[in-house]
């Protein structure tokens, strides 16, 4: 038995995604505070390569499922071959974002191996008397955060939101086991066939992998305002973001969001613009690296946790910062 802390690292195109990274960085303590090690579990084709990215971010061992099956995200032979490294390896927890892919795989691998998965965390820690994983998660759409045990099956597991946990520093002289893991497959367990993979046109990324995020809260005023921020974000080469209130009105799509009920982001810059930083919002965006805020309230609430704050009318501040920007 190995009692160790797993991680599935998720790879789309060959590039391992950042919560995964982030995902390390937590185990990593986990690991710590119960004695044992972490561990990444890789799926993919021709992705060996990135065992050692895992390494220099955390990972003690990497277990790396090779296959050509494995080439695209697909349910089932993706949930085959995380189920058989899971009953070969018993580990004590396991780990996935809470991406699409891993809010598709974690419930069907959890429905196998028969255990509990509680979706969505936003906070894990271990229990220092019962050594219990304490996975805590906004409940009743984000009025309460509920903390979960699960106390009687094993892996424990759960899927993390993307932004919640931050990565470790990439150490590229830590060293760390690779471990190549065979799964059999056979052609029933491609139950789906991929015919083509069709990349949408617009450039934009998830607001949680942005390194800006210029985002526009209720002050912004309507949807067409938000082309202002749209420019600003483009010359920065950052993505636009917003509060709760410009989704509810309509303004912007709900991926956009930032906050409790929306996304946790930890950009390198997060702008707020005509955003009041009610605690909601703040639950999502406090613990980006730099915060600047433009609110003509010098009361409102973002100040307290702004570094920069800007006070005055946004609508004739941000054009001026976008003219400020493309000249530099
Ligand atoms: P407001 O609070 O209305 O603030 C607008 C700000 O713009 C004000 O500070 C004003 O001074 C400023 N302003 C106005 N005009 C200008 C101008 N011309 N120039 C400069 N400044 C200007 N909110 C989220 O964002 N994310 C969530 O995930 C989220 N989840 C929630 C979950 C629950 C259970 C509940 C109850 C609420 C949640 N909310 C969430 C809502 C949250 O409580 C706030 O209502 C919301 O964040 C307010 O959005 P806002 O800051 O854009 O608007």
């Amino acid at each position: 038995m190995s009692r160790d802390v797993y991680v599935f690292a998720e790879q789309r195109d060959g590039e391992l995604q950042k919560v995964g990274i982030e995902l390390v960085g937590k185990a990593r303590e986990l690991a710590d505070d119960l004695g044992q090690q972490v561990a990444a579990v890789l799926l993919g084709s021709g992705v060996k390569d990135k065992a050692q990215e895992l390494i220099a971010c955390g990972a003690d061992k990497v277990v790396v499922v090779d296959d050509v099956m494995l080439e695209e995200y697909v349910t089932e032979p993706y949930t085959k071959a995380l189920t058989a490294v899971i009953n070969a390896k018993d580990p004590e927890i396991v780990l996935y974002g809470a991406s699409s892919i891993g809010r598709d795989l974690a419930p069907r691998v959890s429905a196998r191996i028969h255990t509990g998965l509680t979706a969505d965390c936003t906070a894990l820690e271990i229990d220092e008397e019962t050594k219990l994983l304490m996975m805590t998660r906004p409940a009743f759409g984000g009025n309460i955060m509920a903390t979960i045990v699960c106390e009687d099956f094993r892996p424990q597991m759960a899927t993390v939101r993307p932004g919640v946990m931050k990565a470790l520093e990439s150490d590229a002289s830590r060293s760390g086991e690779v471990e190549e893991f065979k799964v059999e497959f056979s052609d029933a367990d491609m139950n789906v066939k991929v015919r083509e993979t069709v990349k949408t046109a617009h450039k934009s990324v998830d607001i949680t992998e942005a390194k800006i995020l210029v985002s526009g809260g209720r002050g912004i005023g309507s949807a067409e305002k938000f082309k202002m921020l749209e420019e600003l974000a483009g010359v920065m080469e950052g993505e636009v973001s917003s509060s709760r209130a410009c989704v509810d009105s309509g303004w912007i799509s709900a991926d956009r969001q930032v906050g409790q009920t929306g996304k946790t982001v930890r950009p390198e810059l997060y702008l707020a613009c005509g955003i009041s930083g009610a605690i909601q919002h703040a639950a999502g965006m406090e613990n980006s690296d730099f915060i600047v805020a433009i609110n003509r309230d010098e009361d409102a609430p973002i100040f307290d946790i702004a570094d920069l704050g800007i006070v005055g009318d946004l609508n004739a501040i941000v054009p001026k910062l976008t003219e400020a920007v493309k000249a530099v």
